[in-house]
C-alpha cells in the first residue's frame, strides 16, 4: 500500500490513492499537504519490508525501499536511516529511551538517525 504523510501536521495515511485535504489539524492549516512517501509501503511491519525512520522528524515506517525525502513536517527534507533490514509483524519490539520511538526488528535495530539524541538507545520492550 501506499503511504502519504502531510507535512502540516505529520499524519501519515496508509492508502491506495491520495487522501482528501480536508481537515488537517496543523496551526494554521484547514488542508493537508500530502506528499508520497513510498509506493510499497505500511505503518505496521511486514514481512519483506525494512524499517525507516527520519531523524527531523522521528517518524518510523515501514517500506521495500527508501521512502522519499519531500514533505517533512520538521525540516526541508526527510533524512531517513535504515532501522533494519527485517522485520515481520512476530518480530521483537524495541524502543529508544531518547525519542520514545518504537520499532518492529528481527534483531537490534540501527543506533542511527535519533531525533532527540546523537543516537538511538534501543530497549526491547
Ligand atoms: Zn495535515
Ligand atoms: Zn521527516
Ligand atoms: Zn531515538
Amino acid at each position: 500500500m501506499k503511504l502519504y504523510m502531510c507535512k502540516y501536521c505529520g499524519t501519515i495515511v496508509e492508502k491506495s490513492s491520495s487522501p482528501s485535504t480536508s481537515g488537517c489539524s496543523a496551526a494554521g492549516h484547514s488542508s493537508h499537504s500530502w506528499s508520497k512517501l513510498t509506493s510499497d509501503g505500511s505503518l505496521s511491519a511486514v514481512s519483506g519490508y525494512k524499517a525507516y525512520g527520519c531523524r527531523y522528524c522521528g517518524k518510523i515506517i515501514y517500506s521495500k525501499s527508501t521512502p522519499s525525502t519531500s514533505g517533512c513536517p520538521a525540516h526541508s527534507s526527510h533524512s531517513w536511516s535504515s532501522l533494519c533490514s527485517k522485520t515481520s509483524s512476530s518480530a521483537k519490539t524495541y524502543q529508544c529511551k531518547y525519542c520514545g520511538g518504537t520499532v518492529q526488528c528481527e534483531s537490534t535495530p540501527s543506533t542511527s538517525g535519533c531525533p532527540a539524541h546523537s543516537s538511538h538507545s534501543w530497549s526491547r520492550l
